[in-house]
């Protein structure tokens, strides 16, 4: 048990990043509208998230702190439609190999919370706590007990820009829910739900910058079975960098070579050689027709037609970019 969790957690837990991404993504999976990550020391005294999704049932509790249990599939059609950004049931049990964790959650049908703690591989047993409806994982230490990797971590800052990182993509992929980050006691990132087109772009620039979001254009279209929205930043905001190309499907952030080749198309003939164009897109499609699972770390997808899709998409943006010009 314990040192197959520690070996896991080479792959699932790099850095205090890896960590926030799996508690913020579980969140998300449970169903949460507001989400408060508290983090010091860049993550690697303290993470914690706090959630208002469906809760953990008390009996469930060491259950989601052991290896590959997981409440996300139940069966192998499942795993071929899987909408949940977890299914492996691994982040849980090697966060808790390698660091002090805590895990505290109440459902909508329980009398009290409960609180269960895993402490170098050792679990205890449920104990009654005060927590509203929802979950609070707190992981404290992290690498304590491993100091060959806790040694390979660098500046609270660096550690925590790649936490912010994380964040920020998680944010932008799920505008409905209510994000509030804070590091060593000073709130760093507040977004509210956004409720419309405005509200999101307002976010949208509290994300990246107010600077996009305030030239940027908006672009929906929908297409044989695919609907693309976002907004596109015009050839005149181009970048000596790609760092402002977002894509999302089905509510994942995903990076992909038929996406940005097909951004990149349609901005051909309206940016300079060598500069970038930056949007921020959110496509919806059957998750059917692609195969979110062919890289572990799900950054990756595999179309199941490639050139459709980018077929549509530079259609669409090119359609707008059209209608950008002077
Ligand atoms: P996975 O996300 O791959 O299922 P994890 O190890 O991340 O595995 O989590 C294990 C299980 O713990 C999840 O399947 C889920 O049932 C439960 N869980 C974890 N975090 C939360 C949360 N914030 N709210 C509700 N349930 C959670
Ligand atoms: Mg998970």
């Amino acid at each position: 048990g314990h040192l197959i969790n520690q070996i896991a957690a080479g792959e699932v837990v790099e850095r205090p990043a890896s960590v926030a991404k799996e508690l913020v993504e579980n969140s998300l999976d449970a169903g949460a509208q507001s989400i408060v990550i508290d983090i010091m020391a860049g993550g690697s005294k303290l993470l914690r998230v706090r959630d208002d999704g469906c809760g953990i049932p008390q009996d469930e509790l060491a259950l989601a702190l052991s290896r590959h249990a997981t409440s996300k599939i139940t069966s192998l059609e499942d795993l071929e439609a899987v909408a949940s950004l977890g299914f492996r049931g691994e982040a849980l049990p090697s966060i808790g190999s390698v660091a002090r964790l805590t895990l505290t959650s109440r459902t909508a049908d329980a009398e009290t919370a409960w609180s269960v703690s895993a402490d170098n591989g050792r679990l205890s047993e449920p104990k009654p706590a005060a927590h509203p409806l929802g979950t609070t994982i707190e992981v404290e230490d992290l690498f304590y007990n491993t100091p060959a990797r806790r040694k390979f971590l660098r500046t609270e800052r660096t550690e925590f820009a790649h936490i912010d990182k994380w964040i920020r993509r998680l944010a932008l992929a799920r505008p409905d829910v209510a994000f509030t980050v804070s590091h060593n006691r000073r709130t760093v990132l507040s977004l509210p739900a956004a409720h419309s087109e405005e509200d999101e772009l307002q976010r949208i620039g509290k994300i990246v910058g107010d600077s996009f979001a305030s030239q940027a254009v908006f672009l929906s279209r929908e297409a044989d079975g695919i609907a693309i929205r976002g907004w596109l930043g015009l050839p005149t905001f181009n970048r000596s960098q790609p760092d402002l190309q977002h894509w999302f499907i089905n509510g994942r952030s995903i990076g992909d070579k038929t996406l940005s080749h097909a951004a990149r198309h349609a901005y051909r003939d309206v940016l300079f050689h060598g500069r970038y164009p930056a949007y921020v897109l959110y496509l919806s499609m059957d998750p059917a027709s692609i195969d979110a699972n062919a890289h572990p770390a799900k950054h990756e997808v595999r179309f199941r037609d490639g050139r459709r899709v980018h077929g549509i998409v530079s259609q669409s943006l090119e359609q707008v970019l059209a209608g950008t010009r002077p």
